[in-house]
């Protein structure tokens, strides 16, 4: 006879709430009343865990972690509303690219125009200029000195 392995039930579950209570408060019918299967949820010490791992199932059914389907849809989909606000700065970051170590201008806003400017260079045309500026001052006071 083959043995067929048990599918690893996570650890947190033994620690469950809802253990040994009825099933049904956890699947009520649509539009069903479900606030004792909350109430219960709301005292767990693995609701977090329990939630976490029906949004990682994709779960279609009952109340898990004390969230309905409905609300653990609407939850799934802010994260990933998020997930693409987050993805799409950074990939505004990427293009902005270099920016200037002094004053941390990103590149595409430095003027390409100006003598002092140098495609990825480390400092923009102005504070290039500065830095010059500050060097001529030296010069100066060396030579005064
Ligand atoms: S959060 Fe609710 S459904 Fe999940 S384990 Fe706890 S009591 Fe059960
Ligand atoms: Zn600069």
């Amino acid at each position: 006879m083959i043995s067929v392995p048990l599918r690893p039930t996570p650890a947190w579950m033994s620690q469950a709430n809802c253990q040994g209570t009825d099933t049904n408060e956890f699947y009520p019918d649509k539009g069903g009343d479900s606030t004792a299967a909350r109430r219960i949820c709301r005292r767990c010490p693995v609701r977090l865990e329990c939630l976490k791992d029906a949004l990682d199932r994709r779960e279609k059914h009952g109340i898990w972690g004390g969230l309905s389907d409905h609300q653990r849809t609407a939850l799934l989909r802010r994260r990933e509303r998020q997930q693409a606000r987050e993805a799409a700065a950074t990939k505004q970051q990427e293009q902005a690219g270099n920016t200037c170590v002094t004053c941390d201008e990103p590149e595409d806003r430095w003027d390409t125009r100006d003598r002092l400017y140098i495609s990825g260079g480390v400092k923009c045309p102005g504070c290039s200029r500065a830095d010059l500026d500050e060097e001529k001052t030296l010069e100066h006071t060396e030579m005064a000195a």
